[in-house]
């Protein structure tokens, strides 16, 4: 059996090894880019091996409200922040508003803002053609077949981004906000943070700071939230939006579909051909049925003065 400074002494080989490598060649060994590795599957890694340990415990109600209160947070950053506004413009906001977007979004620890907005619109100029960076039907130009797209779309398409590219081609508009770019230095910062603070906040409506609460709630409300909230949104494109699974309701240009399977996980974002067929509308809703939590929180907060000039082509 392993001992602990056996471990110890292992990982600070290893740790000796990979720092003599470039990054060109640590993106050969791991066959990926290593901050997407970082960002994507240690999470996932450690989200399964925690799971373990977890599952053990009696679940109570405050796993779920912590679980819950947190995806919400993060899914506000995504849609609200990340899609209609950094990505889309659908509305102006305040500097306050504009930090909370970035900061939520940063909690759903997924990519910065400016590469996000930077693939999204790229998604958008391409959908479902061959330069589409997350097609399900096509990689670089070549067709693929089901599964292969399936998982292209889903996570594949991260490891082979050219980010730097993307972002040039896409969000040079960022740079003409500097307090925007500086905030991206915290981006990893923020992101870490909050997968370990809901822990503590766990532990103490617990009343007791054990290390089972704070790993229970480390679990709950930061790395099984972020887990699902990431193949949530992976599923818009490999599986539920652009596969041609659910409905359409605007003939675009694309194979975009309105999925209500997707709804409790993504809520109005779940309208996305709605979405594809107004871009730039912050409102996803077209019928009374089609329901978008987020686009009336952004008339709440426009009664705040937060928020201004909110597109909405769905205006009847
Ligand atoms: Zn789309
Ligand atoms: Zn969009």
């Amino acid at each position: 059996m392993l001992s602990y400074n056996r471990c110890k002494k292992i990982g600070v080989y290893v740790k000796i090894f990979l720092m003599s490598l470039t990054v060109e060649q640590k993106d050969k060994l791991l066959g990926i880019k290593p901050r997407f590795f970082f960002a994507i599957m240690l999470p996932f890694i450690l989200c399964i091996a925690l799971g373990f340990y977890v599952w053990k415990l009696p679940f109570v109600w405050q796993d779920f409200f912590i679980f819950f209160v947190f995806y919400q947070i993060a899914l506000f950053g995504i849609s609200v922040g990340n899609h209609r506004y950094f990505s889309h413009k659908s509305f102006k906001a305040t500097p306050f508003f504009e930090f909370l977007l970035f900061f939520t979004s940063a909690v759903a620890f997924q990519t910065p803002a400016i590469c996000w907005a930077a693939v999204h619109r790229k998604h958008h100029h391409h959908s479902d053609k061959g330069e589409d960076p997350h097609s399900p039907y096509f990689k670089e130009g070549r067709a693929l077949s089901f599964w292969e797209g399936f998982w292209h779309a889903h996570v594949m398409w991260i490891f082979g981004l050219d980010t730097l590219g993307i972002i040039k081609k896409y969000t040079q508009d960022f740079y003409h906000n500097e307090r925007l770019v500086n905030w991206h230095r915290f981006h990893m910062f923020i992101g870490i943070s909050f997968l370990i603070i809901p822990g503590f906040i766990e532990a103490a409506m617990l009343g007791e700071f054990s290390s089972d609460n704070i790993l229970r709630g480390i679990f709950w409300g930061g790395l099984f939230r972020v887990m699902l909230l990431h193949n949530a949104v992976f599923l818009i494109n490999s599986w539920g939006c652009h596969r041609g699974i659910g409905y359409r309701r605007n003939e675009t240009n694309d194979q975009s579909t309105n999925n209500p399977l997707l709804f409790p996980f993504i809520l109005g974002e779940a309208w996305h051909n709605n979405h594809h067929g107004s871009q730039t509308s912050a409102n996803n809703a077209q019928r009374a049925i089609d329901i978008d939590p987020h686009f009336w929180m952004l008339k709440g907060f426009e009664k705040l003065g937060w928020v201004s000039d909110i597109k909405d082509a769905h205006k009847s």
